[in-house]
């Protein structure tokens, strides 16, 4: 990939989401389904951040705990409505 689109696909990728959502998309399938069990299953933020930081991810506890109670810069889904 040219140098020009890299910095265009990285810009976009950062302004529209939060470290912990950018961690997310560099995982494989595998991991992203055992993360999501994981965070369904009530797992602490900080056994999270050292989790994905013991595989070589750089993420801070507290970016998992903002997108965790949605106060992070991630497009919120307009599906989560429950009637
Ligand atoms: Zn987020």
């Amino acid at each position: 990939m040219a140098l020009k689109e890299s910095l265009q696909k990285f810009a976009v990728e950062t302004s529209l989401y939060c470290p912990f959502q950018r961690v997310i998309n560099k995982l494989s399938p595998e991991d992203k389904a055992t993360l999501s069990q994981a965070l369904l299953e009530g797992y602490p933020n900080i056994t999270i951040a050292k989790a994905l930081r013991d595989e070589g991810h750089r993420i801070a506890e507290i970016s998992i705990m903002e997108h965790r109670k949605g106060l992070c810069r991630c497009p919120k889904t307009q599906n989560s409505k429950k009637s």
